[in-house]
């Protein structure tokens, strides 16, 4: 049994004071749902104030990047040590960030292996881009992303995949759960051949793309699918817990 994991990605959204507000407006209906692990990511800014009112409470904390260095002259990077004492999760290879600020394989590789060192669990994204999936071409991509963002790596528990379809994210266009099921399924395929059947079955892979409060219970449903990674709904505190509430009654 993989226990489903419902993870709001808040992007570069909220002030400071907008997050604990956003935090207090949903931590109550969060809190409430035990059968499902609730992560949130604001940004690094608010990190230490979402942390202190989430003490105490079962909804966890991650960040949305880091430096896969641990200290020294890197203007304005945050490293993994700094998150260690702030949360627990950390995303890592979001598409966002290999588009536009250029992340390689190999940098992903970097950041995977440091969070790992300082004690973070990452949540690792791949996905394929809209000219890629209608070339055929999503299963060599996505594969390839594993592959190379794992490599040198051995497996560890903690590890999360997000499948996020670069066309599929704050698109509103969402993939079917078919698809999205069928991709996930591959991975989990990718994950057997480099590690063994029993962390293919063990790891966690979320899909993330244009999931909101209509289309939850739909993805959720399907077998391979353990969870979600969810942008824009994430603002939306009543959107997130009906996310979450959603994956919750879902008896697998
Ligand atoms: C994301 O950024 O990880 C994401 C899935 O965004 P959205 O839910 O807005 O598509």
């Amino acid at each position: 049994m993989r226990l489903p994991l419902i993870a709001g990605n808040w992007k570069m959204n909220t002030t400071v004071t907008e997050a604990v507000a956003l935090v207090k407006e949903m931590w109550g209906g969060l809190d409430e749902v035990k059968n499902v692990e609730k992560v949130v990511c604001p940004p690094f800014v608010s990190l230490p104030a979402v942390r202190d009112l989430l003490k105490g409470t079962s909804i966890k904390l991650g960040a949305q990047n880091l430096y896969f260095e641990e200290k020294g002259a890197y203007t304005g990077e945050v490293s993994p040590l700094m998150l260690a004492e702030l949360c627990e999760y950390v995303i890592i290879g979001h598409s966002e960030r290999r588009q536009y600020f250029n992340e390689t394989g190999e940098i992903v590789n970097k950041k995977f292996k440091a969070a790992l060192k300082a004690g973070l669990k990452p949540i690792l994204c791949v996905g394929e881009k809209l000219e890629e999936n209608e070339a055929g071409k999503t299963e060599e991509v996505v594969t390839g992303q594993i592959k190379s963002s794992l490599a040198g790596i051995s497996y560890t528990p903690s590890l999360v995949i997000a499948y996020e379809p670069i066309w599929a994210i704050g698109t509103g266009k969402a993939a079917t759960s078919q698809q999205a099921n069928d991709t996930i399924g591959l991975i989990r395929r990718t994950v057997s051949g480099m590690y063994g059947k029993e962390a293919a079955q063990s790891v966690r892979i979320l899909y993330g793309g244009s999931v909101n409060a209509a289309n939850a219970t739909e993805l959720m449903l399907q077998p391979e699918i353990d969870g979600a990674l969810v942008g824009g709904a994430s603002l939306k505190a009543s959107d997130f817990v009906s996310i979450v509430r959603q994956t919750s009654a879902i008896k697998k």
